[in-house]
C-alpha cells in the first residue's frame, strides 16, 4: 500500500529529473551539421560587420594595431590590466632579439564589487591608488623607470578606438555596469586619475586582451593569425587586410593589414542552440539582449547555467532539495566548481558531494543523482567548447584558411596546400579546464576533418593579454626604431 505508493512516486520523480536532463541535452544539441551552420554564420556576420558600422551584432572594431611585435622589442614595461574581477599591474622585461620574456604580476587586487557598478571616477581612482601604492613601495620616487615607453593599458571591454592609445567605451560586459562611463574616453579617465594622484605617466597603448594575446602569440610564432580568450568573458581578434575593412575605406593608411577586435561575445545567430535557461539568464542579467554568444560560453556564465538546471530539478523533485535557499542565489556556483565536479574521477564522486554540500547546501544524495549532476556539467561545457570551435573555424573561413575552395575532394582536383595556422588562446577555461579543451579540439577535427585540422594549432599564451600590451607599448614607443638598428 503506502510503501509501494511511495516507491512509485519516487520513481515518477526520478523520471521527471531525467526528463529535465533529456530536454537540456536536446536544447544543447551541437552536431557537426549545426556547427557548420554556426561557422558560416560567423563568417557572414564578420563580412557584415566589416562592411558597415552597425552592420552586424559583431562589431568588428578597429584597433590601430597594424604591425605585430617582431621579437626585437627591448626594455622594461609596465601594463595595467583591467578586465575581470582582478586588477593587475605587470612588469614585463624584454631582452630584444627574440630572447625570452620575463614577466610577472607586481600587484594583483580584487576589484571591490561596489566599484563594478558605481561611478567611473571611483573605479579609476581605485586603479590609480593601487598603482601609486606600488610606485611608493618600489621607492622609485619621481624617477619612474617607465617614462620613456609609457604604460600599456589592457582594457578588456568593447572600445571604439580612434588611435592605438585612445578610444571610447561602447558598453560594459562581464557584470561591470558603470553608467556614466559609457561613451567616455577610456585613457583620459585613467590619465586623469593618475595625474590627480601625482603620477605623471603617459598611457601609450590601449589594447583589448585578445589583441595583447595575438601580439604575444605572434612574437613567439609568426604563423599566429588570430587570438581567442575564453575566461570570464569571451572574444576573438585576428589580422585583417585593410582593403577588406570596407566601412573605413579611405580612412586607413594602406599599410596592408590591421588587427580587428571582433567582440564575438555579442555574436548571434538563430543556429545557436538556445535553451530556456539561457533565455532566463539573459533576462536576469544587467545586459539583456547583449553578449548572447558569451552567455553560452564563458566562465562567468557556465556555472550559472548549471545552477539554473539544478534548481529546476530541485523544484521538479525532492531528490535534490537544498537545505537552505543557497541554490537560488544567482552565480553561487562558479565555473571552477563545475569544472571540478565534471572532472571528479573518484569512484564515489566525493568532490561532487563536497560541492553540493558546501556550496549549494544540498545534503548527501545518492550516487545516481551525483552522476546526473556531472552529466549536466558535461552537456553545458560541451556545448560551449564546441561553439568556440565553430567560431574559430568561422574566422579561418573568413581569412581563407579553412581549406575552402579546392579541398582535396575527388581525384584530379589539385590539392590546396593548407598553410600552418596558429591561434593564440588565453583564459582559464581553455587553460585549466581540460574537458573543455578536449571538447574544443575534438570539434575542430569534426568540422575541419583530420587532414586540415592538423595544420591548425591552438597555442596557450599564458598572460598574453598583459605581456602583449607591453610588447605593443614597446613597439610603439619612440625609441623602438632606434633600438632596431
Ligand atoms: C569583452 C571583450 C573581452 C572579452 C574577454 C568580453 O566580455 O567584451 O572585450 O575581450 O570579454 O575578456
Ligand atoms: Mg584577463
Amino acid at each position: 500500500g503506502v510503501a509501494v505508493g511511495r516507491r512509485v512516486s519516487s520513481r515518477r520523480k526520478w523520471g521527471r529529473v531525467i526528463g529535465v536532463l533529456k530536454e537540456l541535452e536536446e536544447g544543447c544539441e551541437t552536431q557537426v551539421g549545426r556547427l557548420k551552420q554556426v561557422v558560416d554564420a560567423m563568417a557572414v556576420e564578420m563580412h557584415a560587420g566589416l562592411a558597415s558600422e552597425g552592420g552586424s551584432k559583431l562589431r568588428m572594431l578597429l584597433t590601430f594595431v597594424d604591425k605585430l611585435p617582431s621579437g626585437r622589442e627591448k626594455g622594461t614595461y609596465y601594463t595595467l590590466d583591467l578586465g575581470d574581477s582582478y586588477f593587475r599591474i605587470l612588469r614585463v622585461q624584454l631582452g630584444g632579439h627574440g630572447s625570452s620574456i620575463n614577466a610577472h604580476d607586481v600587484e594583483r587586487q580584487p576589484i571591490p564589487e561596489d566599484l563594478m557598478t558605481g561611478g567611473s571616477k571611483d573605479l579609476f581612482d581605485f586603479i590609480a591608488l593601487v598603482f601609486k601604492q606600488f610606485v611608493e613601495k618600489e621607492e622609485y620616487g619621481s624617477g619612474y623607470p617607465f617614462d620613456r615607453g609609457g604604460l600599456g593599458f589592457t582594457f578588456s571591454f568593447p572600445v571604439k578606438q580612434t588611435s592605438i592609445s585612445s578610444g571610447i567605451l561602447m558598453k560594459w560586459t562581464k557584470g561591470f555596469s558603470i553608467g556614466d562611463m559609457v561613451g567616455k574616453e577610456v585613457v583620459k579617465c585613467l590619465q586623469e586619475a593618475l595625474t590627480s594622484k601625482g603620477l605623471n605617466i603617459r598611457v601609450s597603448v590601449l589594447v583589448n586582451d585578445t589583441v595583447g594575446t595575438l601580439a604575444l602569440g605572434h612574437y613567439h610564432d609568426p604563423d599566429t593569425v588570430a587570438a581567442v580568450i575564453i575566461g570570464t568573458g569571451t572574444n576573438a581578434c585576428y589580422m585583417e587586410r585593410t582593403d577588406a575593412i570596407i566601412k573605413c575605406q579611405g580612412r586607413l593608411t594602406s599599410s596592408g593589414s590591421m588587427v580587428v577586435n571582433m567582440e564575438w561575445g555579442n555574436f548571434w545567430s538563430l543556429h545557436l542552440p538556445r535553451t530556456p535557461y539561457d533565455v532566463d539568464l539573459d533576462v536576469d542579467s544587467p545586459n539583456p539582449g547583449e553578449q548572447g554568444f558569451e552567455k553560452m560560453i564563458s566562465g562567468m556564465y557556465l556555472g550559472e547555467i548549471v545552477r539554473r538546471v539544478i534548481l529546476r530539478m530541485s523544484i521538479e523533485s525532492d531528490i535534490l532539495k537544498p537545505v537552505s535557499s543557497k541554490l537560488s542565489l544567482p552565480f553561487v556556483l562558479r565555473t571552477p566548481l563545475i569544472a571540478s565536479m565534471h572532472e571528479d574521477d573518484s569512484p564515489d564522486l566525493t568532490k561532487v558531494t563536497r560541492i553540493l554540500r558546501g556550496t549549494l547546501d544540498v545534503p548527501d544524495v545518492p550516487i545516481k543523482v551525483r552522476k546526473l549532476l556531472v552529466n549536466i556539467c558535461d552537456v553545458v561545457t560541451r556545448r560551449a567548447a564546441r561553439l568556440v570551435a565553430a567560431g574559430i573555424v568561422g574566422i579561418l573561413k573568413k581569412i581563407g584558411r579553412d581549406g575552402g575552395g579546392g579541398v582535396a575532394s575527388g581525384r584530379g582536383k589539385p590539392k590546396t596546400k593548407m598553410r600552418r595556422t596558429v591561434v593564440a588562446m588565453e583564459g582559464d577555461l581553455y587553460r585549466d579546464y581540460s574537458m573543455f579543451r578536449e571538447y574544443l579540439n575534438e570539434a575542430m577535427i569534426e568540422i575541419l576533418g583530420e587532414d586540415l585540422a592538423q595544420h591548425v594549432i591552438l597555442k596557450v599564451m599564458e598572460d598574453g593579454s598583459g605581456i602583449g600590451a607591453a610588447l605593443l607599448a614597446a613597439s610603439n614607443s619612440a625609441g623602438h626604431d632606434a633600438d632596431d638598428t
